[in-house]
């Protein structure tokens, strides 16, 4: 299904960015068009000892960026924003090739990532202080806001720009400088938003860009160089268990934004047809690899067979293919073990009594597609409900006890968001105050914004992004007692 159009521009950098320079190094990382399997370029691995250098340099550039006026900065990232928008098109055609995702996602995506250089770009110029009397009256308290310093930036692959664009802007809205370690499965994109940052007047050495694989070495080495003072990290919950245990050697300030496993609840009387929207919505953005995508299905009995029936003839009509093709509504997944992990939980998934209504089994056609799936008769207790899938598969599970859905909900390691429908708002944000998660979507299947804390409980991270917050995870805050 290879769209011989397939191709990356001339002017696409593959090389790191270190001091405002493109690096070439010797050792080249192999970037995949998930439509076939062929390869879409060759960019620079950068060593350890090149990831050093970048952290030099991100430390070289510290003094005069947290000096530049907030205006400054504001100016750089609005500009930022609107080269981002004005080459959507382009952007969007980078994320399809090298992560798969349909068009439409992708431009929706360079749209969501652009904003967030809009909205900190509005933050920037707003870090507050306090000025106060002791409550003893005996001297003043002065509070102001530094920012942290040179923080290491890690992003996972499914979301290429909007990762990216959720840590810079609010980095360099604060004034920290910093290292971006793109996923190697796409690092195109963050390549070229650094390149649009210099377009934008970003100064030499403020973002930097290193695509060492394997990442582990470099990040580590990074981690223990005594320089980067923030690691803001997004990816799943076992590397960055890992990474918060490297980053406390050092007592470095994390940010941790990891996985998901959404219930999605739908109540008996909920609006049939708005929660079939918003099962679409919350389960195929990106092809089901979204940290938000609803995982488990919990539908009332009296309108389940009505909501299986709705959500397969909609999931059944999607068409899988090159994300590149206008008829194509689903893309391939990222890569080969990605689409057999899928394979094998839908696989258990039956094993343990789950009938496939649609979908159920891998593209044959030598992508790396899985056929959107819908799985009924989903037992409380089968393991699908408790692993991220990460891709086009809705379990369905029929529910009886109103009362007591909410502690299935609850029964995993992840929180980071949840989903309601019901017509009784009074019952939908009791379920939604007790849900163990750090966002609800009630009666909607779309919760990210940049302008809303974004974020996770329990394993599913620390701390948040977009929103005030987001700012404030890149700031230390200074107190001064004075006397005159
Ligand atoms: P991943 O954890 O494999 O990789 C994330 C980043 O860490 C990548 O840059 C990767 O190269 C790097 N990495 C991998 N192993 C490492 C190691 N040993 N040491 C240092 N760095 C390492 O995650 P992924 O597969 O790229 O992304 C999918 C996961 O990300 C899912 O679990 C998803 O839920 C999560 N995610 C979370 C959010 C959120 O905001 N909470 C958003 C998007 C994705």
């Amino acid at each position: 299904m290879k769209n011989e159009s397939a191709k990356i521009s001339a002017s696409q950098p593959l090389d790191s960015l270190i001091a405002g320079k493109w690096v070439a190094h010797k050792s080249k990382v192999s970037v995949t068009n998930p439509v076939d399997g062929s390869t879409l370029a060759q960019v620079s691995s950068a060593t350890p000892d090149d990831c050093l250098s970048a952290v030099d340099a991100a430390q070289s550039a510290f003094n005069s960026w947290k000096a530049t006026a907030p205006r400054v900065r504001a100016e750089i990232l609005r500009k930022s924003f609107e080269i981002m928008i004005a080459e959507q098109e382009s952007l969007a055609r980078l994320i399809t090739l090298e992560n798969g995702k349909v068009l439409s996602d992708a431009r929706a995506e360079v749209a969501y990532a652009a904003e967030f250089f809009r909205w900190f770009s509005e933050e920037a110029v707003r870090i507050d202080g306090d000025y106060r009397r002791a409550p003893s009256g005996a001297n003043w308290l002065m509070v102001s806001r530094q920012p942290v310093g040179v923080a290491l930036l890690a992003t996972p692959w499914n979301f290429p720009a909007a990762m990216a664009t959720r840590k810079i802007g609010p980095a360099l809205a604060a004034g920290c400088t910093v290292v971006l370690k793109p996923a190697s499965e796409t690092p195109l994109t963050a390549l070229a938003i650094a390149e649009i940052m210099q377009r934008a007047g970003v100064p030499d050495g403020v973002v930097n860009v290193v695509v060492p694989s394997p990442s582990g070495p470099a990040v580590s080495a990074m981690l223990k160089s005594d320089r980067v003072r923030k690691l803001s990290f997004t990816g799943s919950t076992p590397v960055g268990s890992l990474l918060l245990a490297q980053a406390a050697e050092k007592i470095i300030n994390c940010t941790m934004e990891l996985g998901g496993n959404a219930p999605f609840i739908v109540f008996d009387d909920a609006d049939l047809s708005a929660a079939i929207d918003g099962a679409m919505l919350a389960k195929m953005r990106n092809g089901g690899a979204a940290c938000t995508a609803a995982n488990r299905f919990f539908v009332h009995e009296k309108i389940y067979d009505a909501f299986a029936d709705g959500l397969t003839a909609r999931m059944s009509a999607l068409v899988l293919g090159d994300g590149l093709d206008a008829k194509t509504t689903v893309g391939p997944l990222v890569s080969k073990s990605q689409q057999q992990q899928v394979a094998k939980l839908v696989d258990e998934a039956k094993a343990f009594g789950a009938k496939v209504v649609c979908g159920g089994s891998a593209a044959t056609d030598g992508s790396y597609g899985y056929f959107p799936t819908v799985l009924t008769d989903v037992s409380f207790d089968a393991p699908i409900l408790q692993t991220e899938i990460f891709g086009p598969v809705a379990p369905l599970v029929r529910f009886k006890d109103s009362d007591d859905i909410l502690a299935h909900a609850n029964n995993v390691e992840h929180g980071l968001v949840s989903y309601v429908y019901t017509q009784d708002l009074g019952r939908g944000m009791r379920i939604a105050e007790a849900l163990e998660s750090g966002m609800v979507g009630l009666n909607r299947g779309l919760v990210s914004d940049p302008a809303a804390p974004f974020g996770g409980v329990k394993q599913s991270g620390l701390g948040r992004e977009g929103a005030h917050d987001g700012l404030l995870a890149f700031l230390e805050t200074k107190y001064v007692a004075g006397n005159w």
